[in-house]
C-alpha cells in the first residue's frame, strides 16, 4: 500500500506530528530504526519547557518555543503526563554583566513571553536560597517548566498510534526517491515503503536524507551534552530551574529539579562529528559541576551522582529550525535543525508539519480522533486506600520489582501491553522508572527480564536492553534438569 504520508524518526518532532496528522484520514506511518521510540535525543536531554527568551526575536525557533510552551498545559492535561511550571532564574553573578539580564528580558517581552521579571540579589535569594553568595540579580520566567521527556515522546506516539498511525520499528531508512508520478519510494533494511509525503524527523541524521533529495545542503553537527543524573535526596536542593547566562554555544549549564524529584546538572556543548558518540567523558562531566557550582552553591556532586548520560543536539549552523516542503523536492518536508528548544516546541512543530500537509493535501478531519490517553497508574501517588483498593484488584501491583523507584509488576505489565508497548529494558525503565533509581538497575533487570520473557515469550537470550546487539545473557552457564 502506498501510504499518504511517511514519517522518519520517532522521536518528539516525528511523534508531535503523527499524532496531528492522525487528526486527518491520511494514513500514515512512522519508521524508526531504534527498537522503540524515543531513541534519539529525545531521551537525552534537560527536559526543560523552555520560556521563550533565548531565540532570535522573529526566528521561527522564538515562536514554536513559545507557542510549544503555551501548548504544553493542554497537552500534558490530555496525554496525562507529568509537568510542572517550575519557573526559571537565569543567574548573573557579575555586576559588569547586568545588562545582559536585560537584554534577555527585552527578547523575551518580543517573542512573546509573559510575566519576565528582572529581580534584585535580594529577590533572587528568597527564592532560591542555594544560589551562589555572588549572585548579582537574575531574570525570572514564571511560564518555564520541567516535564519528562521519555513520556512526553511514548505519550504522544501511543496516542497516533491508537489514532491510526502505523509504527514499524527496527526499520532503518537507507535511500529515498520520488518517481514520475510523484510517488517517494522508501527503502529500508526491511523492505520498500512508498508514500505521497515524506517528513524528514531523523534527529542528528536529518541532513543525510535532506541531502540525498535536494541540491541545497545542510550540514548537522552534533553538539554533544554530557550529564550527571544526582539522587533524589537532592531534588529538593533547588526548585526553579537555574541557568547562566547564554553563550554563543548554548544556555549553558543549568541545575533544575526534575519531574520525579532528582536533580539534574548539565549539559556541556562540544561539537563532533560521529553522529552516534553518546559516550560521557570525565573531562565533560568535570567541566560542568564546576561551571555548575558558579551559580548554585553547596552542590552535592560526588557520591549522589546516580548516573551521567549525554545526548546530541542537531545543531545545523544558522541555528533554526528548518521545517518546510523542499522547493526541489516536491512533498518532501523537512523537520530538520530541531536542537534545543526542540522539546518544548515539539506540538507546535508537529502542528506546522501537519499544517503544510493539509495546505497540499487538503484532507477531510476525523470526526472519532480522541486526543485523550491513560497513562500508566503510578501507585506511588495514590492514598493508601486507594492503593489497598488497586492490589485489591489486581495483586500485581503489590508485588514491587524496582526497589530503589518502588515500581510494581502491575505497572511493568502495563507497560508492555499497551500500545507501543516495552520490549526491552531500556522500553520498561522509559515507561515506569524501573532503573532508574540509585541502583541502576542492578536488582530488578533479572526481574523485568523474566516478566518481558512470560509476558511476551521472547527467550532470554534474546532480550535486550535497547534493542540490536545490546544482549543481557548469551546462554545458559550450566544446563538445568529438563533441558536436552
Ligand atoms: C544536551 C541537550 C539538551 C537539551 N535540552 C533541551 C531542553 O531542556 N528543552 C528543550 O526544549 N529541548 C532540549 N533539547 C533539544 C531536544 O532534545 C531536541 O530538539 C529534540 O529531542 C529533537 O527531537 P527529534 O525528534 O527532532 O530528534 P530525535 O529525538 O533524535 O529523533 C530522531 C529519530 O530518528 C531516528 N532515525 C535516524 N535515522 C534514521 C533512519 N535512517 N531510519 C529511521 N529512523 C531514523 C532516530 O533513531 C531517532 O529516534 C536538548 C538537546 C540536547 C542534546
Amino acid at each position: 500500500m502506498t501510504y499518504d504520508v511517511i514519517i522518519i524518526g520517532a522521536g518528539v518532532s516525528g511523534a508531535a506530528s503523527a499524532r496531528e496528522l492522525s487528526k486527518y484520514k491520511l494514513n500514515v506511518c512512522v519508521l524508526e530504526k531504534a527498537e522503540d521510540v524515543c531513541s534519539g535525543t529525545s531521551k537525552a536531554n534537560s527536559a526543560i519547557i523552555h520560556a521563550g527568551f533565548d531565540a532570535p526575536e522573529g526566528s521561527l525557533m522564538a515562536k514554536l518555543n513559545v507557542e510549544g510552551n503555551q501548548m504544553m498545559d493542554r497537552l500534558a492535561e490530555d496525554l496525562d503526563i507529568p509537568f510542572k511550571r517550575n519557573g526559571s532564574l537565569v543567574v548573573c553573578i557579575h555586576k559588569e554583566e547586568l545588562g545582559v539580564l536585560k537584554d534577555l528580558y527585552d527578547r523575551g517581552v518580543a517573542n512573546g513571553v509573559e510575566g519576565l521579571k528582572i529581580l534584585s540579589r535580594e529577590e533572587a535569594l528568597a527564592l532560591e536560597p542555594n544560589l551562589s553568595d555572588n549572585v548579582e540579580g537574575a531574570l525570572y520566567a514564571p511560564t518555564g517548566g520541567i516535564v519528562c521527556p521519555f513520556i512526553l515522546n511514548i505519550a504522544m506516539a501511543e496516542n497516533a498510534n491508537t489514532n491510526g498511525v502505523d509504527f514499524r520499528f527496527n526499520t532503518e531508512v537507507e535511500h529515498l526517491s520520488r518517481d514520475d508520478d510523484g510517488i517517494w519510494h522508501i527503502r529500508t533494511n526491511n523492505g520498500e515503503y512508498t508514500a505521497k509525503y515524506v517528513v524528514n524527523a531523523a534527529g542528528v541524521h536529518a541532513d543525510i536524507f535532506h541531502n540525498m533529495v535536494s541540491s541545497n545542503k545542510i550540514h548537522i553537527t552534533p553538539r554533544r551534552g554530557d550529564y550527571c543524573l544526582l539522587d533524589k535526596e537532592m531534588g529538593g536542593h533547588v526548585s526553579h530551574t537555574i541557568f547562566p547566562q547564554p553563550t554563543k554555544y548554548g544556555k549553558g549549564v543549568l541545575v533544575s529539579p526534575t519531574v520525579h524529584g532528582n536533580l539534574i546538572v548539565g549539559p556541556t556543548a562540544i561539537d563532533i562529528e560521529d553522529k552516534e558518540a553518546t559516550a560521557t567523558t570525565q573531562e565533560g562531566i568535570d567541566s560542568l559541576i564546576e561551571k555548575a557550582s558558579m551559580n548554585v552553591k553547596d552542590l552535592p556532586v560526588g557520591r549522589k551522582v546516580i548516573t551521567s548520560f549525554a545526548g546530541l543536539r542537531a545543531h545545523e549552523e544558522h541555528h533554526e529550525f528548518i521545517i518546510k516542503e523542499l522547493p526541489d523536492a516536491p512533498h518532501f518536508i523537512d523537520c530538520a535543525g530541531i536542537e534545543s528548544p526542540g522539546l518544548t516546541s515539539c506540538p507546535a512543530i508537529g502542528k506546522m508539519v501537519a499544517d503544510i500537509i493539509c495546505d497540499l493535501e487538503k484532507p477531510e478531519k476525523k470526526t472519532d480522533w480522541n486526543g485523550k490517553r491513560k497513562g500508566i497508574i503510578d501507585p506511588n501517588a495514590l492514598t493508601l486506600e486507594e492503593r489497598n483498593e488497586l492490589i485489591k484488584k489486581n495483586p500485581a501491583y503489590g508485588n514491587i520489582v524496582c526497589r530503589c523507584e518502588s515500581i510494581s509488576e502491575g505497572e511493568i505489565l502495563d507497560a508492555i501491553h499497551r500500545p507501543l508497548g516495552a520490549r526491552s529494558l531500556d522500553g520498561v525503565k522509559r515507561r515506569t522508572r524501573a532503573g532508574m533509581g540509585r541502583c541502576q538497575a542492578g536488582f530488578c533487570s533479572p526481574r523485568v527480564m523474566e516478566i518481558i520473557n512470560r509476558e511476551l515469550g521472547i527467550p532470554m537470550e534474546k532480550i535486550t536492553k535497547s534493542g540490536g546487539r545490546s544482549n543481557i545473557v548469551l546462554e545458559r552457564s550450566k544446563a538445568v534438569k529438563g533441558d536436552e
